[in-house]
């Protein structure tokens, strides 16, 4: 099943949209971590029917919550296998239409491992994405092993700073630098920047002084469940 975690904009503290996080509910075990599952299904290739499942459900969520919510933007993780799918741009296309979803309501993140292989085909897929109005996020950045060649080539909209820099941010110097040099790039390079994790109010300070535009973590709040998300849109922005 599915949770959805809110992205407020910082210097408002107004929702920007949320987050699509998956779940897995096992018989016998019980809530099992993404983390736990997720590398699992990449390596024997179940992540692309989950993918699509996953999809599915975020594009019927939004046309749900849009008669009321219209601004919402959701954000998908996408894994490095759905995204070499030779029907991936056709398989997001028709989704999006049969759900009546504006392309421009729908993020894609995809990590830097995904430039590990097929760089140039990666990228045609993601262009051929953008030119319908999908946005792009690249999630966990400063974790993995593109290089800022790459990152000008992509057609990125935002660029989320991973959640272990925001754990630093509050403590030694060297942390805040970091995630200073993070903004600086991404302003640079003309990209909105997503603090993810953040979990204490000094974190969220600093990054609202150094203009992070947007954020998310447990501070602000936890993943919810549908009917939570909506009881929350309506109890902090009414
Ligand atoms: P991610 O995309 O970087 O997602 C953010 C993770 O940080 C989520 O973990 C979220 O619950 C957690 N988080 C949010 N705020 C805080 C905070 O304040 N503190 C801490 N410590 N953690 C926070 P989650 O849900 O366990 O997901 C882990 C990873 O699993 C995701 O990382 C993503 O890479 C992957 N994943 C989750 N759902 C999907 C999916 O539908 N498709 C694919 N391909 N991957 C997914
Ligand atoms: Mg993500
Ligand atoms: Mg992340």
């Amino acid at each position: 099943h599915l949770v959805f975690q809110p992205q407020l904009a910082l210097a408002t503290g107004k929702v920007a949209g949320a987050e699509v996080l998956l779940r897995w509910r096992h018989p016998e075990r019980g809530e099992i971590a993404p983390d736990q599952f997720i590398p699992l299904a990449e390596e024997t290739g179940l992540i692309q029917d989950v993918g699509h499942w996953v999809l599915e459900q975020a594009c019927a969520a939004l046309t749900r919550w849009h008669r009321q919510w219209p601004q919402l933007v959701l954000a998908v993780n996408l894994s490095p296998r759905e995204l070499r799918q030779a029907d991936c741009v056709a398989r997001i296309q028709a989704c999006l239409q049969r759900h009546g979803v504006a392309p421009a309501s729908l993020e894609l993140e995809i990590t830097e491992g995904v430039l590990l292989e097929d760089v140039d085909q990666c990228i045609a897929t993601m262009q051929r994405l953008k030119a319908l109005g999908v946005r792009f996020a690249i999630d966990d950045f400063g974790t993995g092993y593109s290089s800022l060649t790459y990152l000008k080539r992509l057609p990125l909209d935002r660029l989320k700073i991973d959640r272990s820099f925001v754990a630093d941010l509050d403590g030694e110097e060297s942390g805040r630098l970091l995630v200073q040099t993070i903004l600086v790039i991404a302003r640079n390079l003309d990209l909105e920047c997503v603090a993810e994790g953040i979990e204490r109010a000094a974190q969220l300070e600093l990054l609202r002084e150094h203009g992070c535009s947007l954020g998310q973590g447990y501070l602000l709040s936890r993943p919810l469940a549908e009917a939570e998300f909506l009881a929350w849109l309506e109890a902090h922005h009414r």
